[in-house]
């Protein structure tokens, strides 16, 4: 039996993940949950899966909380903010944490759960993005196991014996559906609105991811989280947009021979593989018909639709730092987006500047944790001081 942690355990992926774990009692019991600002969602959670701890963001939620909990039922143990979430990811009890909190606010909590030597199921590649080599240090050198649940780090994972990069890896290609704006006239990109672009053809998701997706940058993002989880050279990662989604990766070998891992669109399908690695466990997902996919079309990413891709991969070149500015100013300007308050456009914009202007001026190497965190504070505020000043 193993003792799961789900932080971010209201979201998308937390949904699928206590679906694939509820079909597996035997296996699996839930010992921590985790929500933002759905506390209500958290309570219900609690009632069908029993947790022993909730990590809630603030005082003001633990009252709500408790103010919810029905008065015949043993409330389970209220941890509060990221100092709770760390605690629980060092918590003895704990044998698994799924990191599917979205943005770097999952860092520390994955993080402290690496130095805690756990088993991670990784579905927060922001944590990767931003801490990159000092990640999978602490990885390492605390014996922990990282396994990825992205879809397409988890089909590359599923293509590596032992999930291991080697010698005889020519590349690895990441598939991408292109999002909801693949073929809209480029002209009209400016005034799509926040709905039209969570709306993805193909996967259901957060809303940030969504964003991600339709700019691109979640693709960006995943070639930054694959150099870091596979050890692999920027220049052996190729971005292919695949539009069916259902090609999830690929590792193509020096002997010619391409290992694809195909599948439904459905989160379930690499999260069991996490959950259950090595074995292989139920999904919940329905049938894959081979006889229903007509045809498999494949084509190279437009950077000038979706500059955002570019600027990860130069970023990637660039420089870790780069990688922060990237990151966390993305997560700003999606945030502002999202609120209507910058055109869809001014997201890869606002990325550029930064990365232009301030992303330039950092100085240092970020060669402890604390320093990660600083600049991702830093390139935060200056973020919103320049869409402030300027919308
Ligand atoms: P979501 O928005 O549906 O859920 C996010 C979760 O994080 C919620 O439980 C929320 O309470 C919590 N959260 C939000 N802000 C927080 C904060 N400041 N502190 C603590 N908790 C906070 O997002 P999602 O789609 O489930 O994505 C989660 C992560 O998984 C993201 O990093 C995303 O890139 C990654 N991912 C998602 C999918 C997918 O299919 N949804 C696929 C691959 C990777
Ligand atoms: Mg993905």
């Amino acid at each position: 039996m193993q003792n799961i942690a789900i932080f971010g355990a209201t979201g998308s992926i937390g949904d699928s993940t206590l679906d694939v774990i509820g079909k597996h009692a035997e296996r699996f019991s839930v010992y921590a949950l985790s929500a933002h600002s759905r506390i209500q969602k958290l309570l219900a959670l609690c009632l069908v899966h029993h947790p022993k701890v909730v990590i809630v963001p603030d005082e003001i939620a633990e009252k709500k909380f408790r103010q919810l909990w029905p008065a015949n039922i043993a409330m389970p143990e209220i941890r509060v903010g990221s100092k709770g979430l760390c605690e629980t990811a060092r918590d003895p009890e704990v044998d698994a944490v799924v990191a599917a909190i979205v943005g770097t606010a999952g860092l520390p909590s994955a993080f402290a759960a690496a130095q805690a030597g756990k088993r991670i199921l990784l579905a927060n590649k922001e944590a990767l993005v931003a801490a990159g080599s000092l990640f999978m240090e602490t990885v390492k050198k605390n014996n922990a196991i990282l396994l990825p649940l992205d879809s397409e780090h988890n089909a590359i994972f599923q293509c590596l014996p032992g999930g291991k990069n080697n010698s005889q890896v020519k590349r690895l290609v990441l598939t991408a559906s292109g999002g909801p704006f693949r073929n809209i006239d480029p002209s009209r990109l400016s005034a799509v609105t926040p709905e039209q672009a969570c709306k993805h053809p193909n996967w259901s998701m957060g809303r940030k991811i969504s964003i991600d997706s339709a700019t691109m940058l979640n693709k960006g993002l995943e070639v930054i989280e694959a150099k870091w989880m596979f050890d692999v050279d920027a220049s052996k990662i190729d971005v292919l947009v695949h539009p069916e989604s259902t090609i999830h990766s690929m590792v193509e070998y020096i002997d010619g021979s391409l290992l694809a891992q195909l599948g439904n669109p459905d989160m379930r399908i690499p999260i069991s593989y996490a959950l259950g690695y090595p074995d292989r466990i139920e999904s919940n997902t329905e049938n894959f018909d081979l006889s229903r996919l007509l045809q498999l079309n494949f084509e190279l990413p437009d950077y000038k639709r979706f500059p955002c891709l570019k600027l990860a991969f130069d970023a990637l070149q660039s420089s870790q730092s780069d990688c922060v500015v990237l990151n966390a100013s993305n997560e700003i300007a999606v945030d502002y987006f999202l609120k209507n308050r910058i055109k869809f456009t001014d997201i890869a914009v606002t990325i550029e500047k930064m990365l232009d202007g301030f992303a330039g001026t950092v100085k240092g190497s970020l060669g402890h944790i604390d320093d990660v965190f600083e600049l991702d504070a830093l390139t935060r505020s200056h973020t919103s001081e320049l869409l402030n000043n300027t919308h």
